[in-house]
C-alpha cells in the first residue's frame, strides 16, 4: 500500500466515520434505516469487498476508542511523509498492518510493549 492508496482509504474512512457518529448522535438509526439495513445484503453482493472493508473499519472505529483525530493525525503524517515510521523506535509499519490499521502511528511490537505498560 502507497502513501496515496492510504490517503485515500483514510479519507473515505473519515467520512464515513464522520457519517455514522452522525446517525448515531442524531437517532438516525430509525425504523427507516433498519429497513435500509435489511436490504443491506442484495446490495452488498455487487459492492467491492472494499467497501464492505471500509465499513467494517469505521463500524470498528466508532464503537472502539481511537477516534477522528487519529485519522486526521495519520492523514498529517503522509503529508509529512512518514506515514510508516514507527512514533517510538523509527522502524518501518509493516505494510499488514498497515492495511489492517492505517491509522497506526506504532510498530506492532511498540504497541505490544505499551499495552503491555498500559496493563491492557
Ligand atoms: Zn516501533
Amino acid at each position: 500500500m502507497n502513501a496515496d492508496q492510504l490517503r485515500k482509504t483514510l479519507e473515505a474512512l473519515r467520512e464515513r466515520m464522520t457519517e455514522s457518529q452522525r446517525s448515531i448522535r442524531d437517532g438516525a438509526i430509525s425504523d427507516a434505516g433498519l429497513r435500509d439495513l435489511g436490504k443491506a445484503p442484495i446490495n452488498f453482493a455487487e459492492q467491492a469487498s472494499d467497501e464492505q472493508e471500509l465499513d467494517l473499519m469505521a463500524e470498528r472505529l466508532t464503537t472502539s476508542s481511537e477516534t477522528l483525530a487519529d485519522i486526521d493525525d495519520a492523514i498529517e503524517r503522509i503529508d509529512a511523509g512518514h506515514f510508516n515510521e514507527c512514533e517510538e523506535c523509527g522502524k518501518e509499519i509493516g505494510e499488514r498492518r498497515l492495511s489492517i490499521r492505517p491509522w497506526a502511528r506504532l510498530c506492532v511490537s511498540c504497541q505490544r510493549k505499551l499495552e503491555k505498560e498500559e496493563g491492557l
